[in-house]
């Protein structure tokens, strides 16, 4: 039994358990995958407070050592189901199954797709959803990034340092991306822009991504396509047991109580209206810090 599971080691899910294992707690974190979440795939950070030029695995593995050195255990399983049982909470994994007094969801958001067809094929043979992780396969090509927000300009600015063009198709002609960024990635004379158009089509040859079509008509040849428009809050296992908004945002208070009394969450799955690293780990800090109070009222009654 644990006083607090936190399901997700990214950033606001470490945070929060920084801040309940400083406040005594016992503390399980749950992670499917790697710990970091989404800031391990950030070529360079620069925009956390007094920690300019960090990288993002960087980052998350200082985190990660901060939080297990403090008492957090961690396991790498992916929850299934949290069960209401009275006044615990019995989570489900592959592997085991865990009782907690009180959950942290902080499962974060997963890349959106264009949803067309060829693109699941494509994955790692041209089309891909993370420039650093990609990248490199790319030297001296050709390759387009779509979306106008600021992962599509990162990704284009890493990319213009290894690939012959890159070029931002947007379907806007305005760009989400912070002014600045958009600056730099302007200044980059490999880097071209095509915008009021969407990617209709992924033509592949022989298995590998050969070019795409665009809703102008036009077709553009590209050995890579990275798609960065947006994010999804990962937050399909939790439907029914919190209330979601019509976007399948976790629906919660400014302590990131849910509306189920003893489920807290943080981070990207929480509807907010800034997501950003610095409000994630900002999420972990106060959910940790409303459970330890939902934990510490419990047992004085
Ligand atoms: P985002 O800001 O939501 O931008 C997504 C982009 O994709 C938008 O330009 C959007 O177009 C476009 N888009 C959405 N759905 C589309 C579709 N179906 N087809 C074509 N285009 C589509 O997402 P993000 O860039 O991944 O950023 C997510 C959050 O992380 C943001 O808050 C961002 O500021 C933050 N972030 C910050 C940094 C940093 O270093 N500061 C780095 C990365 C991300 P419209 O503009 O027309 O809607």
């Amino acid at each position: 039994m644990y006083d607090i599971i936190i399901i997700g080691a990214g950033t606001a899910g470490l945070t929060a358990a920084i801040y309940a294992c400083r406040a005594n707690k016992s503390v399980l974190v749950l992670e499917k995958t790697a710990h970091g979440g989404q800031i391990i795939n950030t070529h360079k950070i620069e925009n956390y407070p007094a920690a300019p030029h960090i990288s993002g695995p960087e980052f998350a593995n200082k985190l990660y050592t901060q939080a297990t050195e403090l008492g957090a255990e961690i396991a790498f399983e992916k929850v299934k189901k949290i069960i209401p049982k009275k006044q615990l909470f019995e989570i489900t994994t592959p592997e085991n199954t865990y009782t907690a007094k009180t959950v942290i969801i902080a499962t974060g958001s997963a890349e959106r797709h264009l949803e067309l067809e060829h693109e699941d094929s494509l994955v790692g043979h041209g089309v891909s959803y993370c420039a650093t992780c990609d990248g490199n396969f790319f030297k001296g090509k050709d390759v387009a990034v779509n979306g106008g927000g600021n992962t599509a300009f990162w990704d284009a600015l890493y990319l213009a340092d290894l690939a012959k063009t890159v070029t931002i198709i947007h379907r806007r002609n305005t760009f989400r991306a912070d002014a600045a960024l958009v600056k730099k990635v302007k200044a980059k004379k490999n880097v071209k822009f095509i915008t009021g158009v969407s990617v209709t089509a992924l033509v592949p040859e022989k298995g590998k991504l050969k070019s795409i079509q665009l809703s102008s008509t036009k077709t553009l040849n590209v050995a890579g396509l990275f798609v960065a428009i947006g994010r999804a809050p990962d937050t399909a296992a939790f439907e029914g047991l919190v209330e979601l908004d019509d976007e399948d945002y976790i629906k919660s208070d400014e302590t990131c109580t849910t509306s189920k009394p003893g489920i807290f969450v943080a981070g990207d799955n929480r509807k907010k209206p800034l997501h950003q690293l610095v409000t994630a780990a900002a999420d972990g800090a106060v959910a940790a810090t409303a459970a330890i109070k939902y934990l510490n009222q419990e047992r004085t009654k």
